[in-house]
C-alpha cells in the first residue's frame, strides 16, 4: 500500500492557487473549480488501472461491500472537497465513482478519504496480523459480529458466556453464529433481511425467536405478578 498526498493547489497556474470560485446562480460558499482537479487527474492517473473517487455526502453509501471491491483495485484516486464542495462537471467528467460515508455534512472530504482508507487497507492480505479477523467481522458475512469476551472469567458479577470457556470449538462455533444471528436480528434486522441463510442458520434462527418469544412471556408474567 502506498499512499501519497496531493494538494489541489499544485494544478493552478494563477499566483495566488486559486482552486475555487463563486457559485453560478448566487448563494453562499465556494465552489471547486473543475480545471485543477481535472488536470491533477490527467496527471495522476494511471491508465485503466485508475480509479477515480469522489467523496460526496451525495454520494452512494460507502459500505463494506464496496471496501471489499475496492481492495481489489489497483489505483485509487480519492478527491476530497470543501467548501460547497465539487463543480458538477468535475464527478460527471472523471466518471468518478461518488461516495458518501454517512447522511452528514462534514466539512471537507479528508476524513470521509481516511475511512476510506482504513476500510480498504485492512482488507489488503498481510495488512491484518490474523487475516481471518477480516472475514469474521460485523457485515464480511452480511451480519453483526458475534459478542467478544476476553480474561477475566467473571467481572464485576458478569460472567462469560460458559461455552467460551469449555474448549469445544463445535459447540463455540455454533453458539456464535447463533449470537451473530441474535444481534443482528435485534439491532440491525434490515440486515437480516438481506443475509443469505443456511439451513443451520433458519435452524439457529428459529431457536433465537422461540427463546426471545419465551422470554417476552415470561418478562409480561411478572409485570403482572408485580401488579397483583
Ligand atoms: N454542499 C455540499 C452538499 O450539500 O452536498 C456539501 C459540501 S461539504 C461541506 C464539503 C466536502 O466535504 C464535500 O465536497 C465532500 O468532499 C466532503 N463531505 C462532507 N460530508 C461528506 C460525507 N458524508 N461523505 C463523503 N464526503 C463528505
Amino acid at each position: 500500500m502506498e499512499i501519497r498526498v496531493h494538494d489541489l493547489r499544485s494544478w493552478t497556474c494563477d499566483r495566488h492557487h486559486v482552486v475555487d470560485d463563486q457559485p453560478y446562480g448566487g448563494g453562499a460558499g465556494m465552489v471547486l473549480k473543475p480545471g485543477p482537479a481535472f488536470e491533477a487527474v490527467d496527471e495522476l492517473r494511471q491508465g485503466p488501472k485508475t480509479k477515480v473517487i469522489v467523496l460526496s455526502p451525495q454520494g452512494v453509501p460507502f459500505s463494506q461491500g464496496m471496501a471489499e471491491r475496492l481492495a481489489n483495485e489497483d489505483h485509487l484516486i480519492l478527491l476530497c472537497g470543501r467548501y460547497e464542495g465539487f463543480d458538477d462537471r468535475i464527478p460527471q467528467g472523471l466518471r468518478a465513482l461518488e461516495l458518501s460515508i454517512g447522511d452528514y455534512v462534514l466539512t471537507g472530504g479528508e476524513i470521509p478519504a481516511l475511512v476510506v482508507l482504513d476500510a480498504v487497507t485492512r482488507l489488503i492480505p498481510g495488512v491484518l496480523g490474523d487475516c481471518t479477523s477480516s472475514q469474521t467481522d460485523s457485515f464480511a458475512a452480511g451480519l453483526l459480529e458475534y459478542p467478544q469476551y476476553t480474561r477475566p472469567p467473571v467481572y464485576r458479577g458478569m460472567a462469560v458466556p460458559s461455552v467460551l470457556l469449555s474448549g469445544d470449538h463445535k459447540a463455540i462455533a455454533r453458539w456464535r453464529r447463533k449470537e451473530a444471528i441474535r444481534r443482528t436480528r435485534q439491532r440491525r434486522p434490515d440486515l437480516l433481511v438481506r443475509a443469505v441463510l443456511s439451513e443451520l442458520d433458519g435452524e439457529l434462527l428459529a431457536e433465537v425467536e422461540e427463546e426471545e418469544t419465551a422470554s417476552n412471556a415470561a418478562m409480561k408474567n411478572e409485570e403482572l405478578t408485580a401488579d397483583d
